[in-house]
């Protein structure tokens, strides 16, 4: 057999304008290929980790002690914070968009019993876990939450913080109210909301667990860490009954990061192949993200979301999200069904925008580490020349005199 050798493999640039990952800084890449050959015991590969703990818990703005990165995307962090949840267990888990929808599944997973896992391998309806769906496009609120939380008193609540399916932001104040209200022990999917929203986790008592991904609001690049971070009435909880895996368990996890037995150490202990370039770019993320500023951050992203929404509205389309990374809208009626066509075509010039994963089928734009008036203009800008190209009259001068007027009236307030 003639083996298959093929070419080195070129990835181009692309402007990504969706959900995530968002425009890497070329600081934190060049961090990430700056590190030198080191292995994961080098002292200032576990410095940087350390480092990065503590920068961790200003983002989040905690003392959690069990505050750290966990190695892959997102999805890994939500299942370190989700193992927690054992056979049985009782859950009410609010579901608004597909990835909440994900993690519910993972919810139920976890919570089957044997029988009921092998009744439905994929997708476990377990008899101790209620999901309450939340129409697409709606949040999730404090009624809906009272109501289910009172009814079932459940062990376990779950709910996503931002749901970058539909663009929605949920009630998170009063989750947590409801929570120590109900005595529910809260879980929080913060993947798209930490490094964006101006938010103190230590002000929401109710959640013991938060679980965010590298690749959005915090800006690292993905795969390399999943921020976590653990009330130490949570650690108490997976101390008492232990969870089903060694990857990712809460406490063991911590170790490395230099969290032994609920106390910070200087230097973590080995057992997993840390990477040095993973930690330098993560370092390197927390850097500039506490260097610019929670608050100025958050207010930046305000601005220029802002700024997109007046402009794709001024182009006949309707936006349904609230979220401050990313509009999720519909066509103008003229072009319903369209949206998969629309962002294919953009995808193929290298303009990085994207559909929902999930029905109805919307365009999602985002503006991940585009907070500027350039950017903004040029995020418009190709997203007016697509829709002109399905046929949509488009003034573009009239969109971009309507961006300086945005960015002139900011200027001078
Ligand atoms: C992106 C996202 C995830 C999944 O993160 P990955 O890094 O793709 O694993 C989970 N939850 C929410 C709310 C997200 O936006």
């Amino acid at each position: 057999m003639t083996a298959v050798i093929f070419p080195p493999l070129t990835i181009p640039e692309t402007l990504a304008a969706g959900p995530g990952p968002g425009n890497t800084d070329p600081r934190v890449l060049a961090a990430f290929a700056n590190a030198g050959l080191a292995d994961h015991m080098q002292a200032d590969v576990l410095r940087g980790m350390v480092e990065c703990k503590e920068m961790l818990r200003a983002l989040w703005g905690t003392k959690n002690t069990y505050t750290y990165g966990v190695g892959g995307t997102g999805f890994s962090g939500l299942d370190c914070m989700l193992n927690a949840i054992l056979p049985g267990d009782t859950v009410v888990a609010f579901t608004n968009g597909t990835f909440s929808g994900i993690d519910g599944l993972t919810i139920r997973m976890k919570a089957a019993t044997r029988e009921e896992l092998a009744a439905a391998p994929m997708n476990p309806t377990p008899a101790s876990v209620t999901i309450v769906t939340v129409p697409h496009g709606k949040s999730v609120d404090r009624a809906t939450i009272e109501t289910a939380l009172k009814q079932h008193k459940p062990k376990w609540a779950f709910m996503a913080h931002w749901e970058t399916g539909s663009g929605r932001v949920n009630d998170l104040r009063a989750f947590s109210d409801v929570c120590l209200a109900t005595g529910a022990l809260g879980l929080i999917d913060a993947v798209s909301s930490l490094g964006i929203a101006d938010f103190s986790i230590d002000d929401y008592p109710g959640v013991v667990g938060w679980a965010s991904c590298p690749q959005k609001g915090v800006l690292c690049l993905p795969l390399t860490y999943a921020p976590v971070s653990f009330t130490d009435r949570y650690i108490a909880e997976v101390a008492k009954t232990g969870c089903h895996s060694y990857v990712h368990h809460p406490i063991l996890e911590a170790r490395h990061w230099g969290v032994v037995e609920g106390k910070d150490v200087t230097a973590g202990s080995y057992h997993r192949t840390h990477s040095g370039y993973a930690v330098a770019a993560f370092h390197e993320a927390l850097r500039l993200t506490l260097i610019l500023g929670r608050a100025a951050k958050a207010a930046s992203y305000a601005l220029h979301e802002k700024a997109l929404r007046d402009a794709v509205t001024a182009l006949g389309c309707e936006v349904t999200s609230n979220m401050t990374s990313l509009v999720v809208l519909n066509l103008p009626p003229a072009f319903t069904g369209r949206e998969k066509e629309l962002v294919q075509a953009c995808r193929a010039q290298g303009f990085g925008i994207w559909p929902t994963l999930s029905e109805p089928v919307q365009v999602r734009i985002g503006i991940l580490n585009q907070l500027s008036q350039a950017a903004i203009t040029e995020i418009v800008t190709r997203f007016a020349t697509a829709m002109a190209a399905l046929g949509a009259p488009v003034d573009l001068a009239a969109v971009k005199a309507g961006l300086d007027k945005h960015y002139s009236a900011a200027k001078a307030a």
